[in-house]
């Protein structure tokens, strides 16, 4: 049998320097759980610029398509602002998702106990806390037609459109049951039926799905009683699955429930290959942060627990991506902290490749 392949992609600012601790992590993993992987690494964003004239090489593109997972660091830099908007880094990143069709988006909000203290909610609210929003990430008003600024008569009117078709709800929404069915079995679903046409047929297309999965506990809320229930009572969800734009929010509002950009993965799935696994790009939710860059001081845990989400989602080693996560929640408990974290109640200071040597640590502590 051959091994899995993962295509990394460190990109720039502090992406290399978190990427190098997920490379300690993913050698733990073949040296110490036979979970051995086919590595290949390249470029993207400033980086593939700087050497190709183009954020993405149709090589890497090519390579992205043909692994069982890519997995990211983060694009850009202000040595690029000024570039044509055609070859920003961010397009790199654009172009992948679009080219890889990844239409779901996972982003967890995960409450680790030890940084409970962190939130703006108070501590019983969130400690514990770990919910997933799937956003559908390649339709809906970001894209649909017509859109654009016009005159009309003496004054100009902006358009954007909702739209969704049928395949593209169903598709989203399968995604999101099967992510319920391997965590607590509840999805809720959020829209805007009572004001919005799309929303009606979002509503029914997600209800004709979920007969598919009797196991699931579905329910429906609209996207804005859902935003306060988030911030009343978070853990009353488990999976919650909605549109690009209430998706968009919905899943800064509930990361940020549980503190530091730093902490923060996520995942981009697309549809299942010839192998069965979805097309998949993890990365974490932070960009590339160049005031920090080079200094030793990035947060490597979002980037690790979005390798961990790729154990989970890509690779069925759910055991093994709660070990990473347990051993995170070690390290965080024993108060060891990047800067980012570092908060009034104080810690040990570690530096980015501190943090990742203490999870090896805790790794290895695991077995
Ligand atoms: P940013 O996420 O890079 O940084 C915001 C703040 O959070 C900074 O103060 C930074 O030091 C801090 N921070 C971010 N990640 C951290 C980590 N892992 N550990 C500790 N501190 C961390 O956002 P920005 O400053 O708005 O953007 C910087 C560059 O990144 C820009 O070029 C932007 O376009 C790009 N960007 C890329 C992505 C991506 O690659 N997915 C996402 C957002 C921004």
């Amino acid at each position: 049998m051959t091994n899995p392949s993962l295509l990394i992609l460190p990109g720039d600012g502090i992406g290399p320097e978190v990427m190098a601790e997920v490379r300690k992590i993913i050698d733990w993993f073949g040296a110490k759980r036979g979970l051995v992987f086919d590595v290949s690494e390249d470029l993207v964003g400033g980086c593939a610029y700087d050497k190709h004239g183009t954020p993405l090489h149709d090589d890497t593109m090519a390579k992205a398509q043909d692994v069982d997972a890519v997995l990211l660091g983060a694009v850009g830099g202000p040595q690029y602002d000024n570039l044509d908007f055609s070859v920003k880094p961010e397009r790199g990143l654009l172009r992948l998702r679009k080219e890889m069709d990844l239409f779901s988006n996972l982003r967890p909000a995960q409450c680790f106990d030890a940084l409970s203290d962190f939130s703006s909610l108070k501590k019983d609210v969130v400690a514990g806390l770990d919910i997933m929003i799937v956003r559908e990430l390649t339709s809906g008003v970001y894209f649909g037609e017509p859109r654009g600024i016009f005159k009309e008569g003496n004054e100009r009117v902006g358009i954007n459109t909702q739209r969704y078709t049928e395949s593209e709800i169903a598709r989203v929404a399968r995604s999101a049951f099967d992510l319920a069915m391997k965590r607590g079995k509840k999805l809720c679903s959020m829209e805007k039926a009572n004001v919005m046409e799309s929303g009606i047929l979002w509503r029914e297309v997600v209800t004709e799905v979920g007969r598919e999965y009797p196991e699931v506990e579905l329910s429906h809320m609209y996207a804005d009683a859902g935003a306060m229930q988030l911030t009343r009572w978070p853990k009353q969800f488990d999976v919650i699955v909605t549109d690009n734009l209430f998706g968009d929010l919905l899943s800064d509002l509930a990361a940020m429930l549980t503190g530091s950009l730093g902490m923060l993965p996520s995942a981009s799935l697309g549809a299942p290959m010839a192998n069965g696994r979805p097309k998949a790009l993890y990365e974490p939710v932070h960009g590339s942060a160049p005031d920090i860059a080079g200094q030793g001081k990035a947060n490597p845990i979002a980037c690790i627990l979005s390798f961990a989400m790729a154990l989970r989602y890509s690779f069925d080693q759910g055991d093994d991506a709660t070990r990473l996560e347990a051993a995170i929640e070690k390290v965080l408990a024993d108060g060891l902290r990047t800067a980012d974290l570092m908060g009034p109640e104080g810690g040990t200071p570690v530096s980015t490749s501190g943090m990742g040597d203490a999870i090896i640590a805790a790794l290895d502590a695991s077995l």
